[in-house]
């Protein structure tokens, strides 16, 4: 570990392709009308973000991360609406949150900081012992920052 933490979070973060670890992801999609699936790109920032600032980059990596190319295989990060608004809405892009959905249960996780526990996991090749809210949901589910939805996704029909 050659990266002090009071370096920049983007200066010395290392590269890594989650879908490269063993997942336990089922790709499951999630239809329906107020959900709308985001890119892999918006994902993968959203976690870089929640990892470099929650403290799970140190404990999965020992590092700040970038991650590139895809996300975990199986998982699929969407945005859903709070209520049925139609996409011309200007409340359309600004009222909802970001699931993740791919859980074996197939229960969603219902932010990205949680899903950031399971992930720790799956990084750390140690899910038996995963202590997320839906693994384990004894501890308090860590509160999820606020992002926009990608607008350039296409809204499903
Ligand atoms: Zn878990």
């Amino acid at each position: 570990m050659n990266n002090p933490l009071s370096a920049p979070v983007t200066s010395g973060a290392q590269d890594i392709d989650l879908s490269q670890y063993r997942s336990d992801g089922t790709g499951e999609e999630c239809m329906n009308l107020i959900s709308v699936a985001q890119s892999s790109t918006t994902f993968l920032r959203h976690l870089t973000h929640i990892f470099n600032t929650r403290g799970y980059a140190m404990t999965a990596f020992g590092h700040y991360v970038n991650f590139v190319n895809y996300p975990p295989k199986g998982y699929t990060e969407y945005w859903r609406h709070r209520r049925l608004v139609l996409p011309d809405d200007p409340q359309y892009l600004t009222i909802g949150n970001l699931y993740v959905y791919g859980y074996p249960s197939k229960k969603p996780f219902k932010s990205v900081a949680r899903f950031g526990q399971h992930l720790v996991s799956i990084v750390l090749g140690d899910l038996d012992n995963c202590k997320c809210i839906l693994c384990d949901g004894t501890g308090p589910a860590p509160k999820d920052a606020e992002y926009p939805a990608d607008p350039s996704v296409p809204v499903l029909r």
